[in-house]
């Protein structure tokens, strides 16, 4: 099969998905490039990832959780700045071309973009010798409104979302009850949004937390004081020595959670203004100090972590 019979049979009909959102795409897949009107009053936000096989996820991975997966880490980091996500172009680098597995892929593809409102606008296929994805996602924000990682003030709280450390957990302990963690990522675009005009800064959480909060500590010129019993866990990961528990929170990336701050009394006018809303639950785990460290407690007691992070070039 050719490139092109390959986008047509598995990408064309991804465009045209029925969608709700009010802005309608001009040219989509088809054409040499896609045609998008901007809302007005808008900045765009775009941003690209690239997944490589066996590096990005384990080799025996699902084609379907691989689709997803390269999706959500995209919006992900929409989510991160707080923008709306609108469309994703896909590269697509293939060993070889397997009906099964392409069948499976751009089924994941289109679940995660269905699910996030979002259309698949362009792309490109090519034959390489190892599996390689990459998206550019493109979104949109009021302008001046993105929330970036320099704004972090001295007092703010720390806050993250939803549960660290279980994707880490799971890539040790492959087929836990944890697995869909790992594999089905959640980007947090309702919750970024809604952090528009409250948060001082944010990122999402894909390398480690210590690592990511690291990137808004250093861009903001501040420090911070985390209490690490405060950090919400699964229960697979109570279980687990201190030492271990903390390296899948800290150290362990791929949970795409949000971790952001913000002052107390924009927290609590948020918290009144979104209870109605259906989001992931926060948790404050810390404050931003003037002291341009980052200190970690539990129970009292100073702790230091014995890994950094994900590293891209290790
Ligand atoms: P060009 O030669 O101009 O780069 P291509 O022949 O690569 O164009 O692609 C034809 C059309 O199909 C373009 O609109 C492109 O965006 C789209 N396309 C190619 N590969 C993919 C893909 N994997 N997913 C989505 N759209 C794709
Ligand atoms: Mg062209």
């Amino acid at each position: 099969m050719a490139e092109f019979s390959i986008i047509r049979q598995y990408f064309q009909s991804l465009t045209s998905q029925s969608l709700t959102s009010p802005h309608t795409q001009d040219v989509g897949i088809g054409d040499d490039c896609a045609v998008t009107s901007l809302p007005q009053d808008m900045q765009l936000v775009s941003c690209v990832d690239t997944l490589v096989a066996g590096r990005h996820f384990p080799l025996d991975t699902s084609a379907h959780a691989i689709g997803w997966k390269s999706v959500a880490v995209n919006l992900s980091d929409l989510a991160a700045m707080g923008a709306e996500a609108h469309s994703i172009l896909l590269a697509l680098s293939l060993p070889k071309i397997e009906d099964a597995w392409l069948a499976e892929f751009s089924r994941g593809v289109a679940d995660c973009c269905k699910k996030y409102n979002v259309q698949l606008i362009g792309g490109d296929t090519t034959q390489s010798p190892t599996l390689t994805i990459s998206i550019t996602a493109l979104g949109w924000i009021q302008t001046g409104q993105a929330i970036l990682r320099s704004g972090a003030q001295v007092g703010d709280l720390i806050v993250v979302s939803g549960e660290i450390g279980s994707a880490a957990y799971a890539l040790r302990h492959p087929k836990s009850t944890l697995q869909t963690t790992l594999d089905y990522p959640q980007p947090q675009l309702a919750l970024g949004q809604s952090l528009v005009g409250f948060a001082s800064s944010m990122i999402d959480i894909s390398d480690g937390l210590a690592q990511d909060l690291g990137h808004i500590l250093s861009a903001s010129q501040v420090g911070a004081e985390i209490q690490l019993e405060q950090i919400p866990i699964a229960n697979e990961l109570a279980q687990l020595s201190i030492d271990q528990r903390f390296a899948d929170v800290l150290a362990g990336g791929d949970d795409y959670q949000l971790c952001f701050t913000i002052s107390p009394d924009h927290f609590q006018r948020w918290q009144a203004q979104s209870a109605q809303r259906a989001m992931t639950p926060v948790t404050i785990i810390g404050q931003i100090q003037q002291d341009m460290a980052c200190h970690y407690f539990y129970q009292n007691q100073k702790f230091t972590p014995k890994e950094s992070g994900y590293q891209h070039f290790a």
